[in-house]
């Protein structure tokens, strides 16, 4: 029910954002989720850059695209978070990567209550590396573009933690304070630098490791909201240059580790594929209006009546 709460706030914002209303969304704004796969795109190496590049504008519009799917299907929802504090501190140190041997311990309901995003991100990188070997132009642009979305959420504390918006600590509004309105105010994408792209073995296990490494920085921003809270109670322009001064060179690492890694993740499933020579630098989405809707790709196709 909570989950559902927060999956309505996070569509609602996004549709705000999108109508271009000057008021926070509720999670990753559309604003983080942009930065971090137009980031990606300037992280790559050059044997992949031209292609991306030429596909820039849809990769960087539609990496919001997930969050819209699980507005049709409540199913979606647990692909965007895993709550590794779930069970206590220690369990999240020892949470099981395999998945079945989550679902063996845990069983399949609590599993998706906990959030599934780390094996979401393995299921993704699979496509994409179906997709390279097909040499499927439209395939690889959409697969590393929805890819980018939960490799976005797990770089964000609060998809990491059971205190996913401070309700437990009486902080209750931080996830959209951090993630939305503090980005919004204070993140330009110029702020932000590419890093180099590195190989990356085994992708479920790397997800967990962001997920390990957001869950402990999500204490750093309930520390800093706490002291934003003390100096001004209304959240207003002094709550945000308090939270800022503590967190927003927390939120732009976040930011660019996102990109870092989401570009490694495509390079790597190039390699995984056997290196194949790219599609032409061209637009697979040219004559198409940008915002058409997407779906996810694992759903069977809409019937014809
Ligand atoms: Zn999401």
């Amino acid at each position: 029910m909570i989950r559902q709460l927060r999956c309505n706030r996070v569509v609602a914002g996004l549709f705000l954002l999108l109508w271009c209303v000057p008021t926070a969304g509720y999670a990753w704004g559309v604003a983080g989720h942009r930065y971090a796969n137009a980031l990606a795109v300037d992280s790559l190496p050059e044997a992949l850059r031209p292609f991306y590049q030429a596909n820039r504008a849809w990769i960087v519009h539609h990496s919001v695209d997930p969050d819209q799917w699980r507005n049709a299907n409540r199913s979606e929802a647990p692909h965007h978070f895993i709550d590794l504090d779930y069970f206590g501190l220690e369990e999240a140190l020892r949470f099981p990567q395999d998945y079945w041997v989550a679902v063996g311990l845990y069983g399949r309901e609590t599993l998706e209550k906990v959030g599934l995003v780390p094996w979401r991100i393995g299921q993704f990188y699979g496509k994409l590396v179906r997709a390279f070997r097909e040499r499927n132009a439209r395939a690889i642009v959409e697969i590393s573009t929805f890819l980018g979305h939960y490799v976005a959420d797990i770089h964000v504390p609060f998809h990491a933690v059971t205190n996913y918006d401070g309700q437990l600590t009486g902080q209750k509004g931080i996830h959209a304070r951090f993630e939305s309105v503090l980005v919004e105010r204070q993140i330009r994408l110029e702020d932000l630098r590419p890093q180099r792209a590195t190989r990356i073995a085994d992708p479920v296990a790397a997800a967990f490791a962001w997920a390990r490494r957001s869950m402990k920085r999500s204490a750093d921003v309930l520390r800093a909201d706490l002291q934003a809270v003390a100096r001004d109670r209304s959240y207003g322009d002094t709550y945000y240059q308090t939270l800022g001064q503590q967190v927003r060179r927390l939120a732009i690492r976040c930011l660019e580790e996102s990109g870092r890694d989401l570009a490694s993740l495509w390079m790597s499933a190039w390699i995984d594929a056997g290196r194949p020579p790219l599609p032409p630098p061209a637009s697979v989405h040219e004559g198409e209006p940008l915002d058409r809707p997407t779906r996810d790709p694992d759903l069977p196709p809409p019937s014809a009546d």
